[in-house]
């Protein structure tokens, strides 16, 4: 399901700045060579975390999902001068794709990529993080939230992609990946650490400050 008719989201994409070469040229590379390519952030949603990111300035980002680093490179536009983006991905398969892109961007220096599953690698990471984008496999979004939320100091902010599932939200009869979601947008809503604003960007953002420990 469309969250956005067609002709609005067109119109959307020809009224804002668009993709660069590069990341025109990765989501293309995506869409013609790697699985589900849904999944890539793509243009809107791509100017949208580098403008996020941008506006917070941070020193250090962490991103669960890499994919084909689509989102990352977006992320890492918003970097301070000597500012680091961690990011995680179980896909091995898409490691010399994700290099190549990272270095043709000159973002070997600033993005740490770590091969492996996120639950794994995050108790390891001191942080602190200005902002985490969570974008991996959603039945462990609160596992990935419980994580990291003491590692993001009062102040900075965490995403978490893919919580309106394409509209099942607020369908009847809710699936078991469907009610994950749910239990997960409620989490959200009802922790006192966090302000959230659930965003109809795309298929779902949830963009949320911590505002105390
Ligand atoms: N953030 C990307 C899209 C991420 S797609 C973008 O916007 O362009 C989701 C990714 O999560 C996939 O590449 C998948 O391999 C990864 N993933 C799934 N389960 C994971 C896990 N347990 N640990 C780390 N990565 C995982
Ligand atoms: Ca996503």
């Amino acid at each position: 399901m469309d969250l956005i008719d067609p002709e609005l989201q067109r119109y959307c994409e020809e009224h804002s700045v668009p993709e660069s070469q590069l990341l025109k040229k990765l989501s293309r590379d995506t869409m013609a060579n790697v699985m589900m390519p849904r999944m890539l952030s793509g243009h809107i949603q791509g100017r949208i975390l580098s403008m996020i990111s941008r506006m917070i300035k941070p020193k250090l980002i962490l991103e669960i999902g890499t994919y084909t680093g689509y989102s990352a490179i977006c992320l890492a536009e918003g970097l301070q001068q000597e500012g680091k983006l961690i990011t995680i991905d179980i896909n091995e398969e898409l490691e010399n794709k994700v290099k190549t892109y990272f270095k043709e961007a000159g973002l070997t220096e600033k993005i740490d990529y770590r091969i492996g599953l996120a639950a794994d690698i995050i108790p390891g990471l001191p942080g602190p993080f200005d902002l985490v984008f969570i974008d991996a496999d959603k039945q462990n979004n609160p596992i990935y939230f419980d994580l990291v939320i003491d590692k993001v100091p009062v102040g900075g902010f965490i995403m978490v992609d893919n919580v309106l599932w394409s509209g099942k939200v607020v369908q009847p009869n809710p699936d078991k990946d469907t009610r994950n979601v749910l239990a997960f947008n409620d989490k959200v809503h009802h922790d006192p650490r966090v302000e959230n604003i659930l965003l109809p960007v795309r298929d779902g953002i949830s963009l949320m400050q911590k505002v105390r420990d």
